[in-house]
C-alpha cells in the first residue's frame, strides 16, 4: 500500500476569490488598473502581491479600465484574484483619440524623429493616448466618481512588504493628497516644452502656486532658491506614476483641470511625448504643500527597471519585506534617483 502522505489541514476559507467581497476598509477608495487584455498574466501577478500584502484584510474594490472591451477571460480571472468587488470600464472614445486641433502630419513627423533618436516609446501613438489619458481622463471615468482615493497598479510590478495599515486612511487623516514610492528624472527629449508651458500657465494663474509648494524640488541646482518669475530650469524630477496612492480630488480641482487643459491645447502629449508622471508630479509639487505629498518609505516596490525597499532603520521593524535584491541596490541610493532631493525638501534623510 502506498505510504501515508500527510496533507495540511484544509485551510480556513480565504477571502481571495470568495463570494464575500464586502469592503472592510472604511475609505471611499479603489485600486485602478489601466490595462490591455493581453497583459492578463502580469495583472494577476500584481494583484496577487497587493492582495496578499494588503488588500485581503481590507477588500477594497478594483477598477479596471481599457480602451477596448475586456475579454470574458480577463474579467473572470481578475475577479477570482480580487478579494473585493471588481468593475470594468470601457474608456469613452473622446478620452482616447486625437483632439481635432492636433496637426496629424506634424505629429507623425515628430514621432518619426523620436523613434529615430531611439527615445523610448517615441514612435508610439497608443503610448501617447495612454499618457494623455492618465493625465487628463482616468479620474473622469464614471466608475471612479464614487471614490475619493485611488491606488494605481500596473501589470508586472513587485510589491515586497506587508502594509499593516490603511494607506488611504493614512493620507486622509494626515491631510496628505499624493503618495509615491520612487522618484527619478524624466528623459528630457520627451518633454522639450513641458516646463515652458508650465511657466506660461503659472504666470497667468499665479494663484495656484501653493505658498508651501515643492517648487525647489523641481529646479536645477543652479536655480535653487529662485522663484517662477526668474524662469528657472526644470531638473526633470518626477514621482514615478506607475505607483500612486492619491486623492482623486487633486485632479478634479480647478487648478489641475485648467493646467491639463492648457497642456492639452499646447499639444505636447502628441507633438512631443509628455508622460503623465511629470505632468502629475509638477502639479502635485506646485499646487500642493510639501507636507501634502508623501513618500511611502515603508513600501517595497518594483517596476521594471527599478526597485526600492524600505531603508535599514525601518527594514527589520515592519512589513515582513522580502526584497529580491540587495539593499545597497535599492533605487533610493542610486545616482539616478531624485530621492535625496525629496528628502531635502521634506526635511528627511536616508534612514528616516
Ligand atoms: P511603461 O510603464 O511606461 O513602460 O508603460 P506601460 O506599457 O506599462 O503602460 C502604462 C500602463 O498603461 C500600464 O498599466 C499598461 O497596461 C497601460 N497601457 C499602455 N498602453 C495601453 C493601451 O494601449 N491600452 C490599454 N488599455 N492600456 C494601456
Ligand atoms: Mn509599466
Amino acid at each position: 500500500s502506498p505510504p501515508a502522505i500527510h496533507h495540511a489541514p484544509a485551510p480556513a476559507p480565504v477571502p481571495a476569490g470568495s463570494t464575500d467581497r464586502e469592503q472592510v476598509g472604511k475609505e471611499k477608495a479603489s485600486f485602478v488598473m489601466l490595462i490591455r487584455n493581453q497583459e492578463l498574466e502580469d495583472a494577476l501577478k500584481s494583484m496577487k502581491q497587493i492582495e496578499d500584502r494588503f488588500n485581503r484584510k481590507y477588500k477594497y474594490p478594483w477598477t479596471f479600465l481599457n480602451d477596448v472591451p475586456f475579454t470574458e477571460e480577463f474579467i473572470r480571472e481578475t475577479t477570482k484574484r480580487a478579494s473585493g468587488k471588481t468593475e470594468y470600464g470601457l474608456i469613452p472614445k473622446e478620452h482616447w483619440s486625437l483632439p481635432d486641433a492636433i496637426d496629424e502630419p506634424k505629429m507623425r513627423a515628430a514621432m518619426k524623429k523620436l523613434e529615430e533618436d531611439k527615445v523610448i516609446y517615441g514612435g508610439s501613438l497608443s503610448y501617447r493616448h495612454m499618457c494623455r489619458f492618465n493625465s487628463g481622463f482616468f479620474w473622469r471615468q464614471e466608475l471612479l466618481e464614487k471614490y475619493s482615493w485611488y491606488w494605481r497598479v500596473e501589470p508586472g510590478i513587485g510589491f515586497y512588504c506587508d502594509v499593516e495599515y490603511d494607506p488611504f486612511e493614512f493620507l486622509r487623516v494626515s491631510g496628505k493628497k499624493y503618495g509615491f514610492t520612487i522618484t527619478l528624472p524624466e528623459y528630457k527629449s520627451t518633454i522639450p516644452t513641458l516646463w515652458e508651458e508650465t511657466l506660461k500657465f503659472m504666470k497667468t494663474n499665479p494663484q495656484y502656486l501653493n505658498s508651501n509648494s515643492s517648487l525647489q524640488y523641481l529646479l536645477e541646482d543652479k536655480d535653487q532658491g529662485k522663484g517662477l518669475d526668474a524662469n528657472p530650469e526644470y531638473n526633470g524630477c518626477h514621482f514615478w506614476s506607475n505607483f500612486e496612492i492619491a486623492s482623486l480630488d487633486l485632479w478634479r480641482s480647478e487648478a489641475y483641470r485648467k493646467y491639463f487643459d492648457h497642456l492639452d491645447q499646447a499639444g505636447g502629449f502628441f507633438y512631443e511625448r509628455w508622460g503623465d508622471a511629470p505632468v502629475h508630479s509638477i502639479a502635485a509639487a506646485l499646487f500642493l504643500g510639501t507636507q501634502e505629498v508623501h513618500h511611502f518609505a515603508d513600501m517595497g516596490y518594483m517596476h521594471v527597471p527599478w526597485s526600492r525597499c524600505p531603508q535599514p532603520k525601518e527594514f527589520h521593524k515592519y512589513g515582513q519585506c522580502v526584497c529580491p535584491f540587495e539593499l545597497k541596490d535599492s533605487f533610493d541610493l542610486s545616482g539616478w534617483s531624485c530621492q535625496p532631493r525629496w528628502w531635502k525638501i521634506a526635511g528627511k534623510e536616508y534612514g528616516s
